[in-house]
Parts: C-alpha cells; structure tokens; sequence
C-alpha cells in the first residue's frame, strides 16, 4: 500500500486526487505554485453536459456519463465535508438550432442519442421558447437535455481545497514543482522551489503546464506526454436579481450561455491555440457576443461586469490522461481533461486514488492510460 503522494498541480484534478486520496488515509502532500484553483478550474463554466455535443458513444463518453451520474453525491459529500454548497443545477440544458443546417444537426444528435437509449428530448419552437421566453424569436427547434447540468466551478474548487485540508492533506501553495526525479525505473522525488520532496508516489495534475516539468532519469532527461494549452475565452453579464435572463443552460452550434444563481450570466467561448497566452481579445470578444446575443437578443442590453481566459489541457488525442507512466513506476497523470475537467473531477478522484491504493486500474480507465500515447508515438516513428 503507498503511504505518501505528493500530488503536483492544485486544480480540480489535482484537488479531487488529492481529496480521495487523503479520506482513504493517504498521507498527501499538493504541491501548488500560486493559487489554488486559480486557473482553467477557475476559468470553466462549470457544465455537466456529457451529451450536449456527442454523437457517438464511446468509452470517453460513457466515462464523461458516469462522472456526472457521481455528481449528485458528490455535492452531497462536499457540502457535509466542508459546508460549501457547489450549486449543483440540475434545470436541464437547451441546444438551438437556427438554421437548415443547425436543424439537421438536431435531428442527427436526436437519433443517435434516442437509438443509444439517452434521455433527449426534441423541442419545436413554440415549445422551447414557452420554457425561456427571452431566447430569440429566430430559433426553429431544439434539444432538451434534462440531465446535462452545471456546478458552479470556482466554489467546487473552493469546497476540494477545504475537504482536501480537513482529511488532513498537507497544501504547500505558493511552491513551483521544478522536476521530478526517478530512481532507476522508480520515482524518488520532486525538486520544488522550496527544496525537494520524496514520497512513495507523484501525481501530475499540472493541467496545460502538465509537459513542461521536466522528468530525471539515471541516464538524462525523459519527456511527460504531450499536452497543450487550448485557450477559451468567457465573457461575464449582470442579468440583475431574480428576474434570470435564462434559467437553462443554453447552446447554439456556435455558443452558450450560463446562468449563475447570483445573477451573473457567462457566455463562451472560443477554442484557440495561443500558447500560454491568456488574453481576452477583441476578436473573442466580438464572436462571444454575437453568439450570445443569437441565442437571446437581450444580452445586448446587459452590462457586461467581468471578462476572463483560461487554458484547457489538451493531449494529442483530447482524451484524459489518467494513469500511471509507461517508464516510471508510481508517477501517475491526471491531467489532459481538456474541455471537460470539471465534469470528470468526481470519476477522476476517484479512480485515480483507486489505481494508486490498489495497484489495479479500474477498468473505466484503461482507455485514458499514457500507454495510448507511447504506442502512437512509437506508431509514429
Ligand atoms: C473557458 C473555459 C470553459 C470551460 N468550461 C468547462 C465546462 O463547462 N465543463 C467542464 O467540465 N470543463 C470546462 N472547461 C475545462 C476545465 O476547466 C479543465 O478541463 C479543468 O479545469 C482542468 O483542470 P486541471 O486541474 O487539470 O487544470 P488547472 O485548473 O489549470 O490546474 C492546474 C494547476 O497546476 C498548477 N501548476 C502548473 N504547473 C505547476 C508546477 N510546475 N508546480 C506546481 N503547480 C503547477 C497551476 O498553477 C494550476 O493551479 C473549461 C475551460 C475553459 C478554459
């Protein structure tokens, strides 16, 4: 059994980890350069909605499912852990379609969805727009998926820092992990901007920064699996107190919109490859609103109160990489959840604290392994 995990990154994956590790009586140690859940975790706009864009299913999806069938308890386990409400929001989520093309793209996602036995259901306007009445006259149709939800993320991250602490995890923030060394084949420990640390195991849960730590081994230098920074850009509307411009959550093919319980509405995004950049531009600006303001005009009369980007971990494939490294016995990943962090952060803890109690991977994460990547690397070659 490993007795001590110095988990690296303090987003919702690293915190998720470190939590389940930690109430399984794990001595744990998350290693944080800044703040903790400052970044893409801070940055999300928090939806569950596994099924919103899906027209396939796969193992990615079914795993994308059963981390949101977790969320109900695990709010319930947060807020009794810590006192923290998450704001789970279970209302349901709207998908428009405005055009031809859009309404096509409907009835594809309908079919698919109602052939592979998930609750979808097919709205005509009238119908769509007697549920919210401020969405444009313009819409033809849409979808409702009643069990695509939304948390409010930046409190998620807030109750895993407090559940994290009162388990009795220790949190070094304000500590840059610099590298990881191994010994041999083995992890030894992670050098830090305040000396170096060893445990029995490492967890990698440095979201877009997760390749840019350096690996030692006896013989040089060995590179973490490839993941990138995907920025998206939100910008942040007052709908004003108890009269909710939307109470869905609501897509279009091109956008979406995200009510708050304190009368905040998000709209997102874009899907940019800007390096570490994490500006807001005029151009993210300009298509956000348009977007918005398709899926209900009014959002031109808000005043927008706040603006912000984040950067989403990408691996080659967009899928997760959970699992233990192909080279270096007990260094694991939790890192490249990519558009989907927030929704994979209960199936994440999870498992991964399973895969490193047990020395077993559960079987839900065999396809997420970093071995997927090895082998398309030396596919590659
Ligand atoms: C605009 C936007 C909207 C999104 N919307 C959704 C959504 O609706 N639903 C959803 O499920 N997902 C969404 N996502 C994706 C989600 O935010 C991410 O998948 C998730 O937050 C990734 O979590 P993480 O912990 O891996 O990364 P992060 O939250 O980025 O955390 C990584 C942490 O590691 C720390 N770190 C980095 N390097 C080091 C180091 N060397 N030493 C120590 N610490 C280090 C960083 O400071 C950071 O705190 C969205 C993302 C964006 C940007």
């Amino acid at each position: 059994m490993i007795a001590d995990v110095i988990v690296l990154g303090g987003g919702v994956a690293g915190l998720a980890v470190a939590r389940e590790l930690a109430l399984r009586g794990v001595r744990v140690t998350l290693v944080e350069r800044a703040t903790l859940g400052k970044e893409a975790s801070w940055a999300a706009a928090g939806m569950l909605a596994p099924q919103v864009e899906a027209d396939e299913r796969d193992e990615f999806f079914d795993f994308a499912c059963e981390s949101r069938d977790a969320y109900p308890a695990f709010a319930d386990a947060l807020r009794e852990e810590t006192g923290v409400d998450i704001e789970l929001d279970c209302t349901g989520t709207l998908y428009l379609a405005f055009t031809e093309e859009d309404d096509r793209e409907c009835l594809r996602r309908f079919e698919c969805q109602r052939g592979a036995g998930l609750i979808v259901e097919r709205l005509t306007a009238e119908e769509v727009r007697a549920l919210e009445p401020n969405l444009s006259p313009r819409v033809r149709s849409a979808l409702r998926f009643p069990r695509a939800w939304a948390v409010e993320n930046r409190k998620l991250c807030d109750a895993l820092a407090r559940a994290c602490r009162r388990a009795g995890a220790e949190i070094l923030e304000g500590t840059e992990a610099r590298s990881v060394s191994a010994d041999g084949a083995r992890f030894a420990s992670v050098e830090t901007s305040r000396g170096t640390l060893g445990a029995d195991a490492c967890v990698v849960a440095c979201g877009a920064w997760s390749s840019r730590l350096p690996i030692k081994v006896s013989d040089g230098a060995q590179e973490s699996p490839a993941v990138e920074p995907v920025r998206g850009q939100i910008l942040c509307y007052a709908m004003g107190a108890g009269a909710p411009l939307v109470s869905h959550v609501v897509y279009s093919p091109r956008g979406y919109v995200v009510p708050r319980r304190d009368g905040r509405l998000l709209a997102g995004t874009t899907v940019e490859r800007a390096g570490f950049d994490k500006s807001v531009t005029d151009e993210g600006r300009r298509a956000i609103t348009a977007h918005a303001v398709e899926i209900a005009p009014a959002v031109e009369g808000l005043r927008q109160t706040d603006e912000w980007a984040g950067l989403r971990p990408r691996a080659d494939d967009a899928l997760p990489l959970l699992g233990m490294s192909t080279e270096i016995e007990n260094l694991f990943y939790a890192t490249g959840h990519y558009r989907n962090g927030i929704l994979l952060a209960p199936l994440t803890g999870a498992l991964v604290a399973d895969l490193i109690t047990t020395g077993e991977t559960p079987a839900p994460l065999a396809p997420f392994s970093p071995a997927r990547l090895a082998r398309a690397n030396s596919r590659a070659v």
